[in-house]
Formats: C-alpha cells, sequence, structure tokens
C-alpha cells in the first residue's frame, strides 16, 4: 500500500475513532493525522494499525489504541514550548505524538530491545527532539526535569513520589493507576506546588514493573 493509502486510513481513524469522540485539540489531531502509525506496529500486523484497537507487540507489551493515545495526550494539554516526560516508551508511538505537540521528550523504557528498537526507529523518522532513556520509570530521570507534562503509560499500583517531584509548577501528569481494574489519575500541581488528583477514565495497561 502506499503512503497516500496509509494517510487516508489515518484520516478515517482521526474521524471515525478520535473526532467522533470529542477530541477536539487541534495539535492532537494534527499529530495523530502525520504520525505513521503502521510502521510502529509488528510488520505482520501493519494491515491492522488503524483499527479501533490496542495491538500486541514484542516483549509480551502493547501499542494503545489510538483513540486512547488521543485521549491522554489531550488531558495533558501541551503547548508546543512543554518539556514533555514519558514513561513505557513501547513502540515509541506515544512518543511521537507527543514530540509533533511539544518542544521535546523524554521517554523512559526498562526492556533494552524494546528501547533500542524504538530509539532506532524514531530516528529513522526524524523525531530529534526525543531523547530515548534505558531505565527505570518509577525513578523518572532527573538530568532533564523538571518536565511540564508527564505521561505514564503502563498501570502503577501508586503515583510514584519521584514524578510527583519532577512535575513543574503548574505542571500536569496522566497516569494509569491500579491492578486489575485501573483509572487513568490526573494530577495537576498548582504554581506553589500544591497537588491535586483527580479521576478519570477506566482503561487497561500492562504494568509498570517494580524491579
Ligand atoms: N506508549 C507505548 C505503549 C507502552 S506499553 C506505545 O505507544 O507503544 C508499556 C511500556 O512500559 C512497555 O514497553 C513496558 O516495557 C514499559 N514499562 C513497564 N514497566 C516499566 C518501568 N518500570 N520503567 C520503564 N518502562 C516500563
Amino acid at each position: 500500500m502506499d503512503n497516500d493509502l496509509y494517510s487516508q486510513l489515518r484520516e478515517k481513524m482521526v474521524q471515525l475513532q478520535i473526532l467522533s469522540r470529542g477530541i477536539a485539540d487541534t495539535k492532537v489531531l494534527e499529530a495523530m493525522r502525520k504520525v505513521p502509525r503502521h510502521l510502529f506496529v509488528p510488520e505482520g500486523l501493519i494491515e491492522l494499525a488503524y483499527l479501533d484497537c490496542a495491538l500486541p507487540t514484542s516483549n509480551g507489551q502493547t501499542i494503545s489504541q489510538p483513540y486512547i493515545v488521543a485521549y491522554m495526550t489531550e488531558r495533558l494539554q501541551l503547548k508546543m514550548s512543554d518539556r514533555v516526560l514519558e514513561i513505557g516508551t513501547g513502540t515509541g508511538y506515544q512518543t511521537a505524538i507527543l514530540s509533533e505537540a511539544s518542544s521535546c521528550v523524554v521517554t523512559v523504557e526498562r526492556i533494552p530491545e524494546l528501547y533500542q528498537s524504538a530509539k532506532v526507529r524514531l530516528e529513522s523518522l526524524g523525531y530529534d527532539n526525543v531523547t530515548c532513556i534505558l531505565g527505570n520509570g518509577y525513578e523518572g530521570f532527573i538530568p532533564e526535569s523538571p518536565y511540564d507534562k508527564i505521561i505514564v503509560t503502563a498501570a502503577a499500583p501508586f503515583i510514584p513520589d519521584a514524578l510527583i517531584s519532577q512535575l513543574s509548577p503548574n505542571g500536569r501528569m496522566i497516569i494509569p493507576v491500579g491492578s486489575g481494574s485501573q483509572e487513568l489519575i490526573l494530577v495537576t500541581k498548582d504554581e506553589n506546588g500544591e497537588i491535586k488528583e483527580e479521576k478519570d477514565l477506566s482503561v487497561i495497561f500492562v504494568p509498570l514493573v517494580e524491579k
């Protein structure tokens, strides 16, 4: 299939899965129209890349459903000047969406093979405002902190303190929390460093592994 056909599939995805469910942030919509999701899924699943579902990737992980990627990104209220931390690089698809709508993204992955393949993929697609880190997401990444926005794409049993402390004043973080059933929690830090937590959508993510 040529690129025109993939961009038509993306437009259809945006119309039927994203716009129709109320996502309105133009930066998010533009990024979803632009990032070639079919280049982030395993080769055997390319034809399923634009379907309304999560897909399996290597090492027992998943690439999230397009709507959930758009939803979580919209909840961050990204500005083009934002510095973003992502925990759980996986394929790098969510990373690419963030990269299109912010000034820079630091993304942390614990599995060496996934870290390596996402790094190569993102570099080859020209996402040059992204820094890939091999490490433990519970610790965030202090050298580049603080971050205006933080997104965690694996479910944690609790909100890691290190992530809260690496969030800037007026920052926002979206994180799935829970073991069986999980909910997105939106964490906001005000200008005085006061933290507020709000429950959001129910979701299903792979676990944020502790060790
Ligand atoms: N955002 C990804 C999907 C992430 S799946 C995408 O768009 O493709 C969750 C990822 O979190 C997996 O790659 C998993 O290896 C990673 N992960 C799980 N626990 C982690 C931890 N403690 N630190 C960093 N990454 C972790």
